[in-house]
């Protein structure tokens, strides 16, 4: 509390979905807050998932939404908007914040909401300079360029996202080879069935899949040439992207004695071991999981704000869909990792391959459990509602006649 104006002071690290949403909220609920939101970034905060359509057309930026704040609105609502300014130590005693300006920011409360970072399984290769892992807009904007001066690419990771970051460089006349663990793609989002579709939906001369393959390495010293596989083969390529998850950026809350495991551990109202402490987004973990999805974070920003602000607000339930838009199809797949661990689910399904639509729907103990929509996903949000309302097997035929 400031001793002379009697306000309370709550400072934001990281300006992205979980650390503006939390603003946002708490300038709703109390327009006397002293709110300090900051970034390591330079620019405006944006819509991250569009950082892959960025690499394959900046003029995505130029959207109505790709920007999620903008300075006039800070101004207006007496928000204070430091960018370019990375807090290098916490003191939770002192109830302080230090930013590499040297600044220090003294708090009443704090959120922690400074995200994740790309893993990337051999850190040295990031030195060579074909080596990209997006997570900003300064990366997107590095991969841009250098796509624009090269014929082949290897990304490593044939999840969401280095499937939409392919997609990007194929459209700009670049041959891709992408690199999957896994024997099939999306293996967290589609049965072996939905793979197979998808995957011969997506096929063309410029795209190579290497499935269930290891990588073992980056081939080249200051330039890297190629992706080395076990088995000894390799890859060549121009330039190489790598999309194998990401780590939460817990050390800075580690660094100051807040309780971490991956993530920060928090409970439902987003609360750290410290006190007056928040995080929220990817970089928290919740029940010994961090979600790693722009509405998650947005969701756990909205608790965290709000209770920074003195109210009291918890964190329900909530199941999030995969969303897949690229390739000229899209796919919607919620719960498909549970659908499909343990006893095999009952399943129904719908299959138009000449359409490209390929429907699934799996239940467990006759309730709907889980299910993906390849090609036209028009009952994706019914289906979503009904599913966590718990519809049954034979309510489900009757109110999506398609799957009966
Ligand atoms: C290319 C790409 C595509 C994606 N596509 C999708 C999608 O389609 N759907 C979906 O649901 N999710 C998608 N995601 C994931 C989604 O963007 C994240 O889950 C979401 O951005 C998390 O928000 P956050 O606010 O928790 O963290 P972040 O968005 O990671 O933001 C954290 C911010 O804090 C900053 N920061 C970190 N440390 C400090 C510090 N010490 N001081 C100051 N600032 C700091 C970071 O630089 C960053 O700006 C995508 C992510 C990427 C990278």
């Amino acid at each position: 509390m400031d001793a002379v104006t009697g306000s309370r002071r709550v400072v934001v690290i990281g300006a992205s979905a979980a650390g503006v949403t939390a603003v946002k909220e708490m300038r709703g609920k109390n327009g006397d807050i002293e709110i300090i939101l900051i970034g390591d970034e330079p620019h405006i905060p944006y819509y991250r998932p569009y950082l892959t359509e960025y690499i394959g057309d900046p003029a995505v930026v130029n959207k109505s939404n790709f920007h999620i704040l903008s300075r006039e609105w800070c101004d207006e609502q007496k928000v204070e908007l430091r960018l370019d300014e990375r807090i290098v130590a916490l003191d939770t005693a002192k109830k302080t914040a230090t930013g590499s300006s040297g600044a220090r920011y003294g708090y009443d409360a704090l959120i922690i909401a400074c995200g994740s970072s790309p893993f990337v399984p051999f850190p040295d290769s990031m030195k060579m300079k074909n080596v990209f892992a997006i997570r900003t807009m300064d990366d997107a904007e590095r991969v841009h360029r250098y796509a624009g001066g090269v014929k082949k690419a290897a990304v490593v990771g044939g999840g969401l996202l280095g499937l939409e970051a392919a997609f990007s460089l194929l459209r700009r006349g670049v041959r891709v080879s992408v690199i999957e663990l896994s024997e099939r793609l999306l293996p967290n989002q589609l049965d072996g069935e939905g793979s197979r579709f998808f995957q011969e939906r997506i096929s063309q001369r410029s795209l190579s899949l290497h499935l269930g393959k290891r990588i073992t390495g980056i081939e080249g010293s200051e330039t890297a040439r190629g992706v080395a596989l076990d088995g000894g083969d390799v890859i060549d390529a121009d330039m190489v992207i790598f999309s194998v998850g990401v780590r939460a950026n817990a050390a800075l809350a580690g660094g100051a004695g807040i309780r971490v495991n991956r993530g920060i551990i928090v409970n439902e109202r987003m609360e750290t071991s410290a006190s007056d402490v928040y995080a929220c987004g990817d970089v928290a973990e919740l029940n010994g999981r961090s979600v790693s999805l722009w509405m998650n974070a947005v969701r756990q920003g909205r608790i965290a704000g709000l209770n920074a602000a003195g109210e009291r607000a918890e964190l329900g339930r909530e199941i999030y869909p995969a969303v897949l838009n690229s390739f000229g199809t899209r796919i919607f797949s919620v719960e498909m990792c549970s659908a499909m661990e343990g006893a095999p689910a009952r399943e129904t399904r719908c299959v138009e391959a000449g359409q490209g639509v390929c429907k699934k729907l799996f239940f467990k103990n006759d309730v709907l459990a889980g299910f993906y929509l390849i090609g036209d996903i028009a009952e994706s949000q019914r289906l979503l509602s009904s599913l966590k309302a718990g519809i049954s097997y034979g309510d489900v035929r009757e109110a999506f006649p398609a799957f009966s």
